[in-house]
C-alpha cells in the first residue's frame, strides 16, 4: 500500500473510531449542550461561530497594547474571545483552570492556534513562554493552564514551548483587587532561566485571561531585564474588556 493511501486508511479508521465511541459516549458541546459531530472538539460550530473573537492579533497598537504599553515594544497583543465573566465562553476558561481539566486548556490552546495558523502567524514565534505557576500552586492544582494553552497553540503554530519563565515567589490571588494593587502583588513575581537562550528570538508570553495586564507586564519585565528578544508578544485565551 502507498504511503499515502495507508494514511488516508489510517485516517478513515480513526474517524471510524471516532464515530464509534461518540455513539458509545456521546460528545456534548459545552456551552449548548448538543451533540457534537465528528471532527468537532469541545464547542459545535454554531458554538465556535458565535465566540466573541477580539481579532487583536489583526490590529496594531490595539487596546491590549494600550493596556500593557510602557517601556517596551510589544509586537502582538492579542487574545482570542472577549471574557465576560457571566458567559458559557468564560465559564469554559474557569474549568480549563480550576476543575482539573488541563485537557480542556490544551483543546482551547489548540482552536486558538489552528485560527492564529490560518491568519498567517505560523513561523510568526520562535518560542512559546507560558505565564508560569509558583510550585506550591502547582502541586495545589496539579498542572499549569497556561503551559496546556500553550501546548496546544504551539501544536498548531508548530513552535516550541519553553520552560525559561519561572515563578519565584507565590503571589494571592488577584480577584477583587485595584489595578495597582494588582501591579505590586505580581511585581518580582517571574525570572527567567538561562536568559541567553532568547536573546535574538520572536518571544510570545501565554496566559489563559487578561484583565490588567499587570501579570504579562512583570513577566516582560522578567524577560527583558535579563535577555534581548527580537521580538515580544503576548497571546491569551480570554481578554476582559478595557474600562
Ligand atoms: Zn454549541
Amino acid at each position: 500500500m502507498q504511503i499515502k493511501s495507508q494514511h488516508r486508511f489510517i485516517r478513515a479508521l480513526s474517524v471510524m473510531g471516532a464515530a464509534a465511541i461518540d455513539s458509545v459516549f456521546p460528545r456534548t458541546c459545552r456551552i449548548c449542550g448538543q451533540s457534537l459531530t465528528v471532527g468537532e472538539r469541545l464547542m459545535c460550530v454554531g458554538c465556535m461561530a458565535e465566540l466573541p473573537r477580539t481579532y487583536l492579533h489583526k490590529i496594531d497598537f490595539n487596546t491590549l497594547h494600550q493596556r500593557i504599553a510602557g517601556s517596551h515594544q510589544i509586537d502582538i497583543a492579542a487574545g482570542w474571545f472577549f471574557y465576560y465573566s457571566d458567559s458559557p465562553y468564560a465559564r469554559l476558561i474557569r474549568e480549563a483552570k480550576y476543575d482539573d481539566r488541563p485537557a480542556t486548556a490544551h483543546t482551547l490552546g489548540k482552536l486558538y492556534g489552528a485560527e492564529l495558523a490560518a491568519d498567517g502567524l505560523k513561523g510568526r514565534f520562535d518560542v512559546l513562554l507560558p505565564v508560569p505557576l509558583h510550585r506550591d500552586k502547582l502541586i495545589k492544582r496539579g498542572y499549569n493552564q497556561s503551559l496546556e494553552i500553550a501546548r496546544g497553540i504551539a501544536s498548531e503554530l508548530e513552535c516550541p514551548v519553553g520552560d525559561n519563565l519561572v515563578a519565584t515567589r507565590a503571589h494571592k490571588t488577584q480577584t477583587r483587587r485595584s489595578g495597582l494593587e494588582r501591579y505590586k502583588n505580581v511585581e518580582g513575581s517571574f525570572a527567567v532561566r538561562h536568559p541567553e537562550e532568547l536573546d535574538g528570538l520572536s518571544v510570545a508570553i501565554v496566559d489563559d485571561i487578561i484583565t490588567t495586564g499587570s501579570t504579562v507586564l512583570d513577566c516582560i519585565n522578567a524577560i527583558t531585564s535579563k535577555s534581548a528578544p527580537s521580538s515580544l508578544n503576548i497571546l491569551s485565551l480570554g481578554t476582559t474588556h478595557m474600562r
